[in-house]
């Protein structure tokens, strides 16, 4: 990536970006861009200016967790203006580009990162799924603007936690730094007697257990819960809608992980 003309870009335009956290996943569908919305909503609570980038460029969910579907980014001499949710959270995402969002796009090339973040508090980077080649590369290519960690989301089944071992692996050796792992969906906290049923056992703990074999921190475990499904598909903050679920704690052991 050294030799990528962008990388001035990127370096220039999140110089005024205090805190780089990426987060990761080995696998799709196991939560990342859930977690990404919702610790930029929790950061946001505070007087902190929050960005959220999505760099998930072949299935952008953010602008629908943010309740921004439909809006549009514009372009100056500075770059790419994000799209702000309320005074204190601002995001960016391909989706915002796409006339139909039903339709897929490969967006490649160095404008991709030419975002005008402003001064920020954090950026939330929200990257592709996996350890495939553009995932690897996209790494290496944000850690050239110093990163602060990376928060790994994981389910609790074995086959979602092979992938998050070699996650950690790779991001080791590029030098990013591990804040934690967040293993998502593992027990179900019931609405009417409010007992929590770990509903993959026996292929429960096993998050837990990784981290301690690594020597990551485990950062929390986030319940399934149809309020968190239920204000992704809204776009709306379930810190302002449903502060004293589970969820809502869970969500602020990890955000008092980052800060
Ligand atoms: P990824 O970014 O890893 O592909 P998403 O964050 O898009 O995964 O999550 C996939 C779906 O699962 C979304 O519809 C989201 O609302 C739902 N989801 C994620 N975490 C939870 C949870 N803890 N409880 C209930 N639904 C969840």
């Amino acid at each position: 990536p050294k030799e990528d003309p962008s990388i001035p870009i990127i370096t220039e335009k999140m110089k005024n970006v205090k805190h780089k956290i990426l987060v990761l996943s080995g696998k799709g569908g196991v939560g990342k861009s859930t977690v990404s919305t919702n610790i930029s909503f929790g950061l946001s609570m505070k007087d902190d200016q929050i960005g959220l980038m999505d760099l998930d460029i072949c299935g952008p969910s953010l602008p629908k967790m943010t309740g921004l579907e439909g809006e549009q980014v514009h372009q100056s001499n500075s770059g790419w203006s994000p799209v702000y949710v309320n005074d204190n959270l601002s995001v960016m995402s391909i989706g915002f580009m796409l006339p139909n969002p039903d339709e897929a796009v490969i967006w490649k090339g160095p404008k991709k990162n030419d975002v005008d973040w402003g001064d920020l508090d954090y950026l939330v980077i929200d990257t592709p799924p996996g350890t495939s080649d553009e995932h690897l590369s996209i790494v290496q290519y944000l850690k050239e603007s110093k990163i602060d960690g990376a928060v790994i989301v994981t389910t609790p089944q074995e086959i979602s936690l092979q992938d998050v071992r070699k996650e950690i692996n790779f991001i080791r050796k590029v030098g990013v730094p591990v804040i934690g792992v967040v293993e998502n969906m593992a027990g179900f906290v019931c609405p009417k007697c409010t007992k929590e049923s770990l509903i993959f056992a026996p292929s429960t703990g096993g998050a837990k257990k990784l981290c301690d074999e690594m020597g990551v921190p485990f950062l929390a475990s986030v319940p399934i819960d149809p309020r968190i499904a239920k204000s992704c598909d809204l776009g709306q903050s379930i810190f302002e809608e449903y502060p004293d679920s589970p969820a809502v704690k869970a969500y602020q052991t990890i955000i008092s992980q980052i800060t």
